[in-house]
């Protein structure tokens, strides 16, 4: 609680109004939870339906005169949100580690794509092209150009409780937009202490200076319970864009209700992701591949490696390897040197886990570390620990807890014949998100990259699922939302695309050579 309380004032948010003692929470609190201990960190006053209301119009307001500074002003101002994130990723870093149980590398991760994207956004600012187009009427020019949408509602997921906010807020910052951000409610604390970096900024530069508003708001955050204002903040028609992370159970009623309003959503949902390892591929990367892929982040990732897809040549092999390998992994605490595997977020994952791992045994499987047994020995330790499990799935068999996400580290292990064979594999699921092969063949390698290969957002070779830039745009396809977010022309999705025709001739021709009347 000491070294909490130290952590919260070097990240200047002791004295956040939102924070309670969580003794002292009430009803209208939520209890941030350490997942390594159990134990309450903070509760976190909730906004209510009427702070939505409140909230929404003072961003309205001030993106009317945010909209209208010089785009590279604004990548200024995110420059220095940027730098701000900079000072402060240490702290933030565990600040997320204590929250969301991450390890200290992977808390430090998380801070850096805030920087990263910060960095990106601020380039980006002097790059909001649009095309120039040949009319085909005389002394005509035509060209398009892109206009901020206005406020970005942005509902993020626990397991990424800082980059996806940072994703949709910095680059909707410079195209134009404000953005209101609605956090999961197991990691606000993170939430609220990089709101504050960006408000301490907002607040000290001399930029942007509204008539009217607080240039904070330009930043917002909005704490509370889905039915309250999560649901409120999706069907309101003052917010053009709905950027929603999650689950694909939260994605379809939340692309319903905006669809239903004709508003825009940015849908990043969940994975199954698979790595297909060829004969021919270097067995040292796939096995650190896999490590990092299936057992960091303890399995939450959207991006974790949850099916290993592997040529019958090799097969035994590989799981041999394995299996000896997640015997070495350290599990623990993830603040602590050395730790590779930190908690599951809360109890609900470790009972989805063990209901995963018991469903996955009755569909004919084989559990060959972890498991239940694994469960059972970790309750010894305070908090909400498991071991990594390998399942090996019978031979020619796709049972059916294997098409579904469970968000915690079971590795299911299937063998196949031929590329054919774990192309289809892999393409078999709902979900869309992330794919890999490794493999030494070009032939291999490109036919997995063709038309007819893999069907996910992002496909790699000789690299595992996990661990995106921000350079590229990220996303996943199928029920996985189609989303892209974070680099290449993702900005556009947070813009109005306006077509231009500008007459600058003395006669007016129609297009398609329509004589209409005179002329
Ligand atoms: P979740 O779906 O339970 O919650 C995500 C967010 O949605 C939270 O802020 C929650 O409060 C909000 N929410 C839930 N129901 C809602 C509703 N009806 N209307 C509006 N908001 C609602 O997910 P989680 O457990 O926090 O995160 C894990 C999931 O997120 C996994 O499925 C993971 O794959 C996915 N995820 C996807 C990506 C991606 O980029 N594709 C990234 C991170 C996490």
């Amino acid at each position: 609680m000491a070294k909490l309380s130290k952590l919260l004032e070097r990240l200047r948010i002791d004295d956040d109004a939102r924070l309670v003692d969580p003794e002292k929470a009430g009803t209208d609190c939520v209890i941030s939870d350490n997942p390594s201990t159990g134990e309450p960190l903070m509760a976190v006053r909730l906004d209510r339906a009427d702070d939505l209301e409140k909230t929404v119009q003072r961003c309205t307001a001030v993106q009317k005169e945010w909209r209208v500074l010089p785009a590279p002003v604004r990548g200024e101002i995110v420059r220095r949100i940027g730098e701000a994130f900079r000072e402060a990723k240490d702290d933030l870093g565990e600040l997320v580690s204590l929250e969301a149980g991450k390890i200290r590398a992977e808390g430090l991760g998380e801070i850096q794509e805030c920087i990263d994207i910060a960095d990106f956004s601020v380039g980006l600012s002097r790059q909001l092209c649009g095309s120039t187009m040949h009319s085909e009427r005389p002394n005509h020019r035509m060209y398009e150009q892109w206009h901020p949408l206005g406020t970005i509602g942005c509902i993020t997921a626990f397991n990424f409780p800082a980059a996806v906010w940072a994703w949709n807020a910095m680059l909707a910052a410079v195209c134009g937009n404000v953005t209101l951000w609605k956090p999961s409610l197991m990691t606000p604390l993170v939430a609220v202490a990089c709101n504050k970096v960006a408000a301490r900024v907002m607040k000290k530069q001399d930029l942007f200076k509204p008539s009217s508003g607080d240039p904070r708001d330009v930043f917002s955050l909005i704490i509370g319970a889905d039915n309250e204002v999560a649901e409120r903040m999706v069907a309101d028609r003052r917010l053009p864009l709905i950027s929603a992370t999650g689950s694909c159970r939260m994605g379809r009623r939340v692309g319903q209700v905006v669809a239903g309003r004709l508003g825009r959503a940015l849908l990043e949902l969940g994975g199954n992701n698979a790595i297909i390892v060829m004969p021919d591929a270097d067995m040292k990367l796939v096995e650190r591949a896999v490590l990092f892929g299936a057992v960091g982040t303890a399995g939450q990732r959207c991006t974790t490696t949850r099916r290993l897809i592997v040529h019958e040549s090799v097969a035994d092999r590989l799981v041999e390897r394995l299996v000896k390998l997640y015997g070495n992994i350290t599990i623990g605490d993830p603040l602590e040197e050395g730790t590779l595997m930190g908690p599951l977020v809360n109890a609900r994952g470790v009972q989805d886990m063990r209901a995963a791992i018991e469903r996955a045994e009755q569909e004919g499987c084989k559990v060959l570390c972890g498991g239940v047994a694994g469960i059972e020995r970790m309750k010894k330790k305070p908090g909400h620990f498991v071991e990594p499990t390998i399942i090996r799935v019978p031979l020619g068999k796709v049972p059916a807890i294997c098409c579904e996400e469970t968000f915690a580290p079971i590795l299911y292990v299937f063998t196949v014949k031929d590329l054919d064979e774990a192309l289809a594999l892999q393409n078999g699921v709902d979900q869309g998100l992330s794919s890999a092969i490794f493999t030494d063949s070009v032939r291999s390698a490109e036919r997995f990259l063709g038309h007819a290969g893999s069907d996910c957002g992002i496909a790699n070779v000789n690299l595992g699922t996990s661990g995106a830039e921000i350079g590229g745009a990220f996303g996943g396809e199928k029920d996985t939302g189609g989303g892209r977010e974070s680099g290449s022309d993702s900005w556009k999705q947070y813009m109005r695309r306006q077509t231009c025709t500008i007459n600058w001739g003395n006669s007016l021709p129609l297009a398609q050579g329509i004589k209409f009347g005179e002329d």
